[in-house]
């Protein structure tokens, strides 16, 4: 809510004096695939997530419900028709239509004010806006309609992505229809011109400015694992000779397990090899990879990494001033210059690579939505756990999709009831953890008093007992305790 996006938005709406004194709730979205079960036949689903920009980015990476499943977008079986261009547009068609009608409900209160009760108890009015939309390329490639290897945001042309050129716009595009034909603009601008965003139903929405950045798929999963790694590999394989190429690839595997172990990485290297590392392993991964490498490789080969690895460090600060874009911007600039090095020994054909390019938004995306920490796919990953594998697991596995939706809608109420339980103290400690204490207390009264349980005693204890043993029936709670005769003896007290 730092960023300039939201002020932009909120001088637009202050344009109608029937928002003033509205508060804006602009909608962040996140969409990503996932596969639940590779043994039993890849069940493929496609959930969508939503948030919204008036929480923290510590609170929305929590592992709390800042980020809500609001939907499973539909993914057609393509088969034999995969490369149809007749069905490519009914796919791209059925995903664009899905999310239009999923917030059709909310359109009328993005221009009129709605009046909403907020968690502290008031009404106030509020006013909602599309807010940034998470995803990885492919995705940012079919809400933005455009052609694959082009870039989302700017209109450099595929072949040098990293020219200066001017970003897109809804007008822009709209005015691209009326000038030239689909086949023209497929070429020249790539751009998909049989179908239009989802955006466009909304106001004030234009999604390619609305695309936010993702430093685990762009930085970390796509410019460091897919393309510098691999061209370390390359230019060692291009240098060497095929046995010399692998004993110094051994040797930067053992340096790598080493130096993981000395830094608490162990985890990551358990029956692993270093070929088979992935995802969030490269994580791991980049903490040790220029120790790795040293000395088996030239020095602008460790400078392009160096200069890489400061720029991801401080795209990840949770706070960036003025000064750290100008760093950020300064890091980008000596990567620029490094890497010139893979081309010139020929492992490196072009650097057209549009998560490569991604970095050169970065800055200007940071002034649009603050620190990109907050807006990063590695929320949604995190979020595929408790919202799709785990309820799929549990799942009997036949037309899961129903029970899935069910297991979150009572995930959902449970979280719910036990925010409002521990809003009414209820929630201090366990039953187990209240029946014990209440259990030490009986059997230090029973050393005191060789008497026994008096009923009074049974009444002193009941009125001490935490609430949260009081909310679970009686039953429940002779169900659950097989234990001790005294324990068993109190709850019926109790
Ligand atoms: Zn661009």
């Amino acid at each position: 809510m730092s960023g300039d996006w939201v002020w932009d938005q909120v001088d637009i709406i202050g344009r109608d004096p029937e928002t003033y004194g509205s508060t804006f709730i602009p909608i962040i979205l996140g969409s990503d695939k996932t596969t639940v079960s590779v043994a039993m036949g890849n069940h493929e689903y496609y959930p969508m997530y939503m948030s919204i920009g008036n929480v923290r980015n510590s609170v929305r990476r929590a592992h709390g419900d800042a980020l809500v499943l609001i939907a499973f977008l539909a993914t057609p079986k393509s088969g034999e028709h995969a490369s149809d261009p007749m069905f490519q547009k009914f796919r791209r068609q059925l995903f664009h239509t899905s999310i239009s009608t999923i917030f059709t409900s909310l359109k009328l209160a993005m221009t009129k004010p709605e009046v909403v009760r907020f968690g502290d108890g008031f009404y106030r009015h509020m006013i909602y806006s599309l807010g940034p939309y998470i995803a990885d390329y492919e995705e940012q490639a079919l809400l933005t309609c455009i052609v694959r290897c082009w870039c989302p945001r700017c209109l450099a042309h595929r072949s040098n992505l990293d020219a200066d050129a001017l970003c897109r716009c809804k007008e822009f595009t709209e005015a691209l229809f009326e000038e030239r034909t689909l086949a023209e603009i497929w070429d020249e601008y790539g751009i998909v011109g049989d179908i239009v965003p989802f955006t466009n139903d909304f106001p004030r929405a234009d999604i390619h400015k609305l695309i936010s950045p993702d430093l685990l798929h762009q930085l970390i999963k796509g410019v460091f694992k897919d393309h510098l790694v691999d061209w370390v590999e390359k230019y060692l394989r291009i240098t060497h000779s095929k046995q010399e190429a692998e004993r110094i690839m051994d040797d930067i595997d053992c340096r790598i397990a080493a130096i993981a172990s000395f830094s608490g990485l162990r985890r990551f290297l358990q029956g692993r090899g270093f070929k088979q590392w992935t995802g969030d392993d490269s994580k791991a991964l980049m903490k040790v990879y220029i120790a790795a490498i040293e000395g088996h490789v030239p020095c602008d080969i460790v400078r392009t990494f160096r200069t890489f690895l400061e720029f991801c460090y401080i795209a990840r600060r949770n706070v960036i001033t003025e000064s750290v874009l100008e760093e950020l911007n300064d890091a980008l600039q000596w990567f620029y210059h490094y890497r010139e090095f893979f081309k010139t020994v020929e492992v490196a054909t072009t650097f057209s690579l549009p998560r490569q390019h991604s970095m050169k938004h970065y800055v200007e995306l940071i002034w649009q939505f603050g620190a990109p920490n907050g807006l990063c796919s590695s929320m949604t990953e995190n979020k595929h756990i408790r919202a799709v594998k785990k309820p799929y697991r549990w799942s009997n596995k036949y037309k899961a999709l129903g029970q899935m939706i069910l297991t979150n809608q009572r995930l959902d109420k449970l979280a719910a009831s036990r925010a409002d339980f521990t809003a009414h103290g209820m929630m201090n400690g366990t039953c187990l953890s209240a029946a014990l204490d209440v259990c030490a207390r009986l059997s230090s009264t029973n050393e005191h008093n060789t008497g026994g349980v008096s009923r009074e005693d049974g009444d002193e204890d009941k009125a001490e007992l935490p609430r949260s043993a009081s909310i679970v029936g009686d039953n429940d709670l002779a169900e659950a305790n097989d234990g001790p005769t005294s324990l068993s003896a109190h709850l019926e007290l109790a």
